[in-house]
């Protein structure tokens, strides 16, 4: 499979970029690592007359952490997420969905601003990001501005990023003591699948080691977008944690659940399914919690 013509552009510099973005709107696509844009492409489902690469783009690929944030460069790649101390300890769930995402092959190139530009409603980074309550710094040739992930997705593949808008990093709250985050998947194979289900869960503790200050519990594939559950999250913040409540928030998240039968499974089954990820997501976030 060929793919279509097309000018390809590398900017060395982020003005740049973003003035090739403006002065092609509508008619030119981002490439990061390519496993999704190149796929598309391939099928004839985008033929974009220009294509950007981001590869060549200083400090695309960092990470850094100010004011207890993280800062992630969108060229990151899931292998790099998945890896990297500072993330497993400090974004767990991120780093072990990024830890599931495809193959190795896959996550060697797989970045994730095409995970989170690309808005599949099982992503697997975008759930973690979801539930550690991630921004998106988006960026054009008019100014910048910042968009929680939660009102970032707007429907599969459709984001509140404008043509001309460059994705220039990810930003969350660095977790320390007394927080913490995990991240259950299925699928109907153990690699190269997207989830049938996935869940993220984010524990924020009080000093007291036990009430729960901040809940976030994130659902994948159970709905256009990948979802916030407001049901869990009421049933945690403010309680002492235990497992008992843990239940319940799995429950509420299971009613929030909005799935629909396919072909790869029942909306009945993805609802029970999200009520035992939730469960396992959140035993985890609580055992990270209590270890800091
Ligand atoms: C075999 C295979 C298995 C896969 N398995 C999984 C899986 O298990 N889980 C999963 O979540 N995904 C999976 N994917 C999908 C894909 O790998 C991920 O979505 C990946 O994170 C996309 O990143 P990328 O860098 O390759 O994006 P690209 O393909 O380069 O880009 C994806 C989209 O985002 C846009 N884009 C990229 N970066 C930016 C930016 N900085 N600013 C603005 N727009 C941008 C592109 O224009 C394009 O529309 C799989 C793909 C393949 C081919």
């Amino acid at each position: 499979m060929l793919l279509p013509r097309f000018e390809y552009h590398r900017p060395a510099r982020l003005d740049e970029a973003l003035a090739i973005l403006a002065q092609h709107q509508g008619q030119a696509a981002v490439l990061a690592g390519g496993t999704d844009l190149l796929v598309g492409m391939k099928h004839k489902l985008m033929k974009p007359a220009h294509v950007v690469g981001l590869e060549a783009l200083e400090g695309f690929g960092q990470i850094q952490e100010q004011e207890g944030m993280l800062l992630l460069g969108p060229m990151l790649t899931a292998s790099a997420l998945a890896g990297e101390p500072g993330v497993r300890a400090r974004a767990t769930a991120l780093a072990l969905g990024a830890g599931v995402l495809g193959s190795p092959q896959v996550r060697n190139r797989a970045t994730v601003g095409g995970n989170v530009c690309n808005a599949r409603p099982a992503a697997d980074m975008c759930v973690p990001l979801l539930a550690l309550g991630a921004t998106a710094l988006l960026q054009s040739a008019h100014g910048a501005r910042e968009v929680p992930l939660s009102e970032f997705f707007l429907g599969p593949g459709r984001t509140v990023r404008t043509p001309g808008e460059l994705l220039c990093g990810v930003k969350l709250p660095a977790g320390g003591p007394g927080v913490g985050s995990g991240y259950q998947k299925l699928g109907l194979r153990q690699a190269l699948e997207i989830a049938l289900v996935n869940v993220a869960a984010f524990v924020a503790l009080e000093d007291d080691g036990q009430t729960v200050k901040t809940a976030r519990v994130a659902l994948g594939a159970v709905a256009p977008t990948p979802i916030l559950s407001p049901g869990a999250e009421a049933a945690l913040t403010g309680q002492v944690i235990s497992e008992e409540l843990i239940r319940q928030a799995a429950q509420a998240a299971a009613a929030d659940a909005r799935p629909i039968d396919d072909h790869r499974g029942s909306a009945d089954f993805r609802r029970q399914e999200v009520l035992v990820l939730t469960r396992r997501a959140l035993q985890q976030a609580w055992q990270a919690a209590r270890q800091d």
